[in-house]
């Protein structure tokens, strides 16, 4: 027997997932209590006892922020396509698409919110874990360019723990400068982008337009960050500070403006519009008459 030969598999250290599991109960990951499933779904995937956010997909985020929980889908027609002929990364794509329904990871078109005509995208961390490929940051790019043509506000919900997708190489990384140089020209449009960072978002999405908000909400909890825990603690050789990389520890250090429970959120978003002096009625060529006239 050779010296090399394995007597075990090595052992492979799992993260905890976050996401419900099937059946009728289940446990809280923060506080451990058991919980109904029908009754965590009512209470929008918080945890009744101690508040913890389960992540839920972009699917529930549509249904919980926009009125009627109503889009009037865009690009819902692109296709992702395998640039660099990646190993796997086309079974990959098929096997996310049958799992969530989805084309891509990312939703985006025009909406209201408590009123107001919005331009809304959301990316979903249960596809591919809601990494930006070449096609996600054209989506983004396209929702901020129609923002800014129809002077619509733009909202953004982010899930997008993977950051960049790795099997589009160098083309995904590409499309950081995309959205980011889009919002340049909304931003000179003045034209609001509130993003809402959720569980998680990090790397190449949080250096990109997920910062770039002109305000920027968080859900409590949430890991936000560019690179994760591990490797910064094992580049500088320290302990990381407790908290480090959540929601309430960004916010502390200035980092974000406000985190907002899932339950507030809708609520929170309509009244920044509100304080932004968006109609709440006018579509968007009655807003061009009215400036017309101004
Ligand atoms: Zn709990």
């Amino acid at each position: 027997m050779s010296w090399f030969r394995r007597t075990r598999p090595p052992r492979v250290r799992r993260q905890k997932k976050k996401e419900i599991p099937d059946g009728l109960w289940l446990k809280c990951d923060k506080c451990g209590e058991i919980i109904y499933r029908k009754e965590l779904l009512q209470n929008l995937s918080i945890c009744t006892k101690c508040g913890f956010h389960f992540r839920i997909n972009s699917r529930q985020y549509v249904e919980i922020l926009l009125d009627d929980g109503a889009i009037e889908e865009i690009d819902a027609d692109l296709a992702t396509t395998d640039p660099l002929g990646f190993p796997d990364y086309r079974a990959k794509l098929r096997e996310a698409q049958t799992r969530t329904g989805l084309r891509e990871g990312i939703t985006s078109g025009r909406g209201r919110i408590g009123g107001h005509p919005v331009v809304f995208a959301v990316t979903d961390f249960e596809f591919m874990g809601g990494s930006m490929g070449s096609l996600v940051g054209e989506k983004v790019a396209r929702a901020i360019r129609l923002a800014t043509q129809e002077r619509l506000p733009l909202i953004i919900v982010t899930a997008s723990g993977g950051g960049m997708r790795m099997q589009e190489g160098i083309l995904s990384l590409m499309q950081m400068a995309e959205p980011s140089a889009a919002l340049g020209d909304l931003g000179r449009s003045r034209i609001p982008y509130i993003v809402v960072l959720t569980d998680p978002t990090m790397a190449g999405v949080m250096a990109s337009f997920a910062s770039l908000g002109d305000v920027i909400l968080a859900e409590p909890g949430a890991l936000l960050g560019f690179a994760g825990p591990r490797v910064i603690q094992q580049t500088i050789g320290e302990e990381l500070p407790p908290g480090f990389q959540r929601s309430e520890f960004l916010l502390e250090h200035g980092m974000i403006d406000k985190v907002v429970s899932r339950k507030e959120l809708k609520a929170t978003i309509a009244n920044i519009l509100d304080f932004f002096g968006i109609d709440r009625r006018a579509e968007p060529h009655e807003r061009d008459e009215l400036r017309a006239t101004e």
